[in-house]
């Protein structure tokens, strides 16, 4: 059973190398940390209607001292780099127990090997015959993988100084192409192909990172629509959204058609003409069916609907898509690796790629996906909300537009006003837009409270619920 290790500082540390003379990494730790929001709806969808939301949370510690000026963000130990995978609950021990799988890849590397060759560090990983049996590259043990690789770059991170978004922004096209495992891509992109768009974008580079640091990312929010809530608060929810700031929200549809219609007009009622509404069915439909209850709402003009069926139905999505229109088609957060990415693309299957921080193998496999999106000319509006998944996807979009696709026209990142304040850098999001994070690493960093409190079943928190026997 994983217990919560103290994180205060040891009382008589060791002389600690610097990363560059020999530091190793010695630790791939991981928890289990759950959090009970089945209690109050929160999160709850047309399939979802009781989530948990849970992260397993990989810890890299290593033997090197805190670095220049990262003070406070490194870990209380001294350098560590953090990253979870989201999961609903029930679960979240078998991505835990994953994790721990990969540790013969990490424990005894040198730091320096890692992060000096970030591409080459994922690759091994996922190249692993005997663990890609379990996929290829999809499902729990590539979420595993995809959190390792994400504590890795928060690590790199924090190494360099920067926050996540800017470390890559920073980096030149060559750097980039150099981290993304091209195979099975090139019949859609070649590296070269790809090199093209990063070059092109370092025109006005300087200036789209500047812009983030003055004025944020464009963010709407999912905080009214959760299925579970009454008509009084998603109303009233629905009302405060528009008076914070927000141009978009997002409603929750597929239990019930004549419930969808009512809670849809009654939202169009709430926010007027000019509010963008997305409804997400979070694959609640089939084929057919979605073409139906889409048409169904159409009078209340829903601006995108979101997983209407199957994330792997490539097929049926186009169908859809094509039967829908002007509603557009938006996919990605259970869209398993770049390759179904790929296809979903090459058919014409999504108007808007909903790419998620932690589904797939990590930043490296998500900088994939956003040159694949890029090429076809397919906006990225990343899924969020969760634990944790804003705190992360945000440095994702803004590298996008900075880096990749180079403008915010029709991307917009999800917010959800959950649990940020279990992480010591927590998402800001002002006037409707997130403000580009500052302090070094990817924010994803737990803070040492909510460990002791929320760690499942032993936590404060689950103790007081019962344990293991919680609700
Ligand atoms: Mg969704």
């Amino acid at each position: 059973m994983t217990q919560v290790q103290p994180d205060e500082p040891a009382t008589n540390p060791a002389p600690a190398p610097a990363v560059g003379s020999g530091a190793r990494i010695v630790a791939l730790d991981c928890y289990d940390v759950r959090f009970p929001t089945s209690l109050e709806h929160d999160g709850s969808d047309a399939m979802n209607p009781d989530p948990d939301y849970s992260a397993a949370y990989a810890v890299l510690r290593t033997d090197a001292g805190d670095v220049g000026g990262v003070g406070g963000v490194t870990g209380a130990g001294g350098l560590e780099g953090h990253a979870l995978c989201f999961t609903i609950g029930r679960g979240n021990d078998v991505v835990v127990a994953a994790i721990k799988a990969l540790r013969e890849h990490v424990v005894g590397t040198p730091v320096s090997d890692i992060i000096g060759d970030l591409g080459g560090f994922s690759a091994r990983m996922i190249g692993d015959s005997q663990l890609r049996w379990l996929g290829p590259e999809k499902g729990v043990m590539h979420m595993a993988i995809g959190a390792v690789v994400n504590a890795a770059w928060d690590l790199a991170a924090k190494v360099e100084g920067k926050p996540l978004w800017r470390f890559l922004a920073d980096m030149t096209p060559e750097q980039i192409v150099e981290l993304v495992d091209f195979r099975y891509l090139e019949d859609a992109i070649t590296r070269d192909e790809a090199l093209a768009i990063l070059r092109a974008a370092e025109e006005g580079k300087a200036g789209r990172i500047a812009e983030l640091e003055r004025a944020g990312f464009p963010a709407y929010t999912t905080t009214p629509g959760w299925i579970g809530y009454s008509d009084e608060k998603l109303a009233e929810l629905s009302r405060q959204a528009v008076a914070d700031g927000f141009r978009q929200i997002k409603l929750k549809v597929g239990a019930n058609v004549d419930d969808d219609m009512r809670r849809l007009r009654l939202t169009r009622d709430v926010v007027g003409p000019d509010i963008r509404i997305a409804v997400d069915a979070n694959q609640r439909w089939g084929v057919e069916q979605s073409k139906t209850a889409i048409a169904a709402l159409t009078p209340w003009n829903p601006y995108w609907v979101e997983e209407p069926t199957s994330p792997d139905e490539i097929v049926g999505l186009a169908e859809i898509k094509k039967a829908i229109e002007p509603v557009k088609v938006a996919v990605g957060e259970h869209v398993a690796n770049r390759v179904i990415f790929k296809q979903i693309l090459q058919a014409g299957a999504a108007d808007v790629l909903t790419i998620d921080a932690c589904r797939v193998a990590g930043v490296n496999e998500n900088l994939a996906i956003l040159l694949l999106a890029a090429k076809f000319g397919v906006p990225v509006c990343p899924h969020a909300g969760g634990v944790g998944l804003c705190e992360m996807v945000q440095h994702l979009a803004m590298f996008d537009f900075a880096g990749v696709a180079g403008t915010t026209d029709g991307r917009v990142l999800e917010y959800v006003d959950h649990l940020h304040e279990h992480f010591t850098d927590p998402v800001r999001v002002v006037a409707g837009r997130y403000l580009a994070p500052t302090a070094p690493g990817f924010s994803t960093t737990f803070r040492s409270e909510t460990l002791r409190g929320y760690e499942f079943p032993n936590g404060s928190v689950w103790q007081q619920l019962g344990g293991e026997s919680a609700p």
